[in-house]
């Protein structure tokens, strides 16, 4: 299951992390919702790659410890989401479909 490209309309912002919103639902430590609006990652849905943090250009993303979830205990948080140029590379790269960029959507 890929990340819901229209989770901003289907989901509640329900926290902020970091500068940046969270959108629920959020149950931790096993539920931990989609981090970021512009660059959107599902933490339930990431594996912890690593593809993203890698080849992103400019490194929006930052590794956040996240243990007992049932995924991965590391997730790609987008920390620095506001520095990205859209390039797309962490949407094409994530073998598990967790990432939504979308240029329209305002992030933190
Ligand atoms: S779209 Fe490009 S610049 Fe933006 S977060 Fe992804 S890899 Fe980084």
């Amino acid at each position: 299951m890929a990340i819901d490209p229209q989770f901003d309309d289907n989901r509640e912002q329900v926290d902020t992390h970091k500068g940046h919103d969270v959108w629920g639902p959020v149950d931790e430590p096993e539920k931990l919702g989609i981090h970021g609006t512009h660059v959107a990652v599902d933490f339930d849905i990431c594996i912890a790659d690593g593809a993203c943090v890698e080849d992103c250009p400019v490194d929006v993303f930052e590794w956040v410890d996240t243990p007992d979830h049932p995924e991965s205990e590391l997730k790609a948080d987008p920390a620095n989401e506001s520095q990205c140029i859209d390039c797309m590379l962490c949407v094409d790269v994530c073998p598990v479909d967790a990432i939504d960029v979308d240029a329209g959507r305002a992030g933190d």
